[in-house]
């Protein structure tokens, strides 16, 4: 689960992670009192969306004008400004083409900066750790700064026993080149950043930028987090914080029917149940020469409507051409699948071609089912029979 930028900023500035006075405001007056609260000279009207490169984006239709972050000097310029941001769509790189509105805007002190730093923290899975990464290249996108740079990202893992120490926080700052007091404030900051990182639960916090001020200190000018979902039941205040309309409605609808749904950009939709099979089976697509449209566990213990939910959210994929239902009953019946199918091919008119392999648990009642249904079901027999087919249907119905 994603947060906006001021959110974050509040949350992480409860563990000592040290930011700039600032508050959030859905309208242009709002803006403006907020502003006139901070008392300036400096303010900067800053979109929120849940994407990152707001500063470099553009507002669609008004591309001439400014980005998603505007560095002002009046309590009238942050007003005209909020007004301008709310209500329009964002696109930055990582919004896509079809960018985001802009409902809120967070209204935050200005800044005298004097370096852009960058410092990340993730769950490194190759190590099983916490690896804290920083690189004098603040501002820019690390993915970039990685692909042409390698060598100006410094990553430091953390034992999980050990915990994070004050060496791990000067092994960054050094490498930072940060000097003087400036070490040591460094070191706190990102020790308060490490406890909220795991108290929290966190799987990425980036601050992009971490500036250092004319003044020496250490802020925090940007901050972006992702939970992890499977711990959110120990958070309430974190869930709080959700904003359906930032979005994938298909996801969200999947995340309330206990789903594991995660949309691609391909042209087969797969229902699987099991991760692993699901790999498996948006590999074997692959293989045959298409591409997956989404990969969806339907988990183990699946009823008929969930089922349903699931191949109704297959369905609402414009993109799909063709359908791969490859079930293992074990936990979960065959019958029950077959079901599930049926009814939800039914209520919602189906236009593509589906393929349907079922294995384990009640798998003969389960085919009777869906022989009996009348629905133009493709049935395999094991796997690579099932992708081939689906494959095949696709190119054939073109
Ligand atoms: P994004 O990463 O989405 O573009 P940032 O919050 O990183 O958004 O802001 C983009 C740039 O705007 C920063 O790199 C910084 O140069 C400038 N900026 C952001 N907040 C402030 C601030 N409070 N004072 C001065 N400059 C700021
Ligand atoms: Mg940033």
């Amino acid at each position: 689960m994603n947060i906006h930028e001021y959110q974050a900023k509040k949350l992480l500035s409860k563990y000592g992670v040290a930011i700039l006075k600032g508050a959030v405001a859905y309208t242009a007056s709002e803006a403006e009192q907020v502003a006139k609260d901070l008392g300036g000279p400096v303010w900067v009207v800053k979109s929120q969306i849940h994407a990152g490169g707001r500063g470099k984006g553009k507002f669609k239709g008004k591309e001439s004008e400014g980005g998603g972050v505007r560095v002002v000097k009046s309590v009238e310029a942050v007003r005209d400004n909020a007004k301008l941001m709310l209500g329009q769509t964002l696109v930055t790189h990582q919004t896509g083409p079809s960018g985001k509105e802009v409902k809120r805007v967070y209204i935050e002190e200005g800044c005298d900066i004097k370096r852009e730093l960058y410092l990340g923290m993730l769950i490194d899975r190759a190590t099983s750790r916490i690896t804290i990464m920083a690189s004098t290249e603040g501002g820019m996108e690390i993915e970039e700064v990685a692909a042409s740079h390698p060598e100006k990202i410094l990553k430091v893992a953390i034992d999980p026993v050990q915990g994070f120490q004050a060496y791990h926080g000067r092994q960054i700052a050094f490498g930072l080149g940060l000097e003087g007091k400036q070490i040591n404030t460094a070191v706190k900051f990102i020790g308060a950043l490490y406890k909220a990182f795991v108290d929290l639960d966190a799987s990425i916090v980036e601050i992009n930028p971490l500036v250092v001020t004319g003044a020496g200190e250490v802020i925090a000018l940007d901050a972006k987090v992702n939970f992890d979902d499977n711990a959110l039941f120990r958070h309430k205040e974190i869930e709080e914080l959700r904003d359906e309309s930032e979005e994938d409605p298909a996801e969200l609808e999947a995340a309330r029917h206990s789903l594991n749904y995660i949309k691609l950009d391909g042209q087969i939709g797969c229902m699987v149940n099991g991760a692993g099979l699901a790999m498996a089976t948006m590999d074997i697509i692959k293989l045959y020469g298409s591409e997956p449209a989404n990969f969806l566990d339907v988990g183990g213990g699946a009823t008929k409507e969930r089922v349903t939910t699931a191949f109704k959210l297959i369905l609402s994929d414009p993109n799909v051409e063709g359908i791969l239902v490859n079930i293992f009953g074990g936990i979960m019946r065959c019958d029950v699948i077959a079901e599930g199918v049926v009814a939800a091919a039914r209520e919602v008119s189906l236009n593509v071609p589906l393929v349907v392999r079922l294995e384990g648990t009640n798998v003969e009642l389960g085919k009777k089912i869906l022989s009996q249904s009348g629905l133009p079901i493709i049935a395999a027999d094991n796997l690579a029979d099932a992708a081939e087919k689906v494959v095949k249907a696709v190119k054939e119905a073109q």
